[in-house]
């Protein structure tokens, strides 16, 4: 079955010569369902001499393969929403290389807050701390947390239980930390 119009044209979108498509012809692809036959990008490039690019965005379109990053455990890069950092600022979505302490770059300020650690004392930015590893609780509940570690509770279940705990339960451990004072 020779190659349609569309798919020729489709090619040559991608990048590839007509050339290159005549070359396709020849050895017998001949049409977007002969792209699975040849399998993988790396096979195209092989068979056709093609750039490793050109071949990886041809099988793409032909039979849907994903870009994947090599090295990386063999499966794609999935950047989880939840861990994007917003500047507390400006509000701006920090770039993908962001790291606990860089400076936002629509606003030129500190992306995050600085926050002390309930555990060891150590303060600084991002959501753990970087001397004893605990995760930093907000601000307004750090006395509660350093309560909670009198308590005897385990460094990684402080930040836990604050966020189950009611409004309710809280006041009684604010009344606590005002007694202690
Ligand atoms: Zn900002
Ligand atoms: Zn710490």
């Amino acid at each position: 079955m020779p190659m349609t119009e569309l798919e020729r044209n489709i090619l040559k979108a991608k990048g590839l010569t007509d050339a290159d498509v005549a070359r396709l012809g020849e050895l017998g692809v001949g049409s977007k369902a002969d792209f699975a036959t040849v399998g993988d990008a790396a096979t195209l490039a092989q068979l056709t001499g093609l750039a490793p690019a050109l071949a990886q965005a041809v099988m793409a379109w032909a039979v849907g393969a994903p870009v994947v990053q090599p090295g990386v455990g063999g499966g794609p890069v999935v950047v989880e929403s939840s861990d994007l950092v917003l500047c507390v600022h400006c509000a701006a979505k920090q770039p993908k290389d962001y790291q606990a302490g860089d400076l936002c770059p629509s606003c030129g300020k500190q992306a995050e807050p600085i926050l002390a650690c309930f555990w060891c004392g150590h303060s600084g930015p991002g959501k753990f701390c970087r001397s004893c590893g605990a995760q930093f609780v907000p601000t307004g509940e750090l006395e509660l947390a350093v309560l909670l570690r009198r308590d005897g509770l385990p460094k990684d279940a402080i930040p836990e239980k604050l966020k189950g705990m009611s409004q309710a339960e809280k006041d009684t451990l604010w009344g606590r930390v005002r007694k202690a004072r």
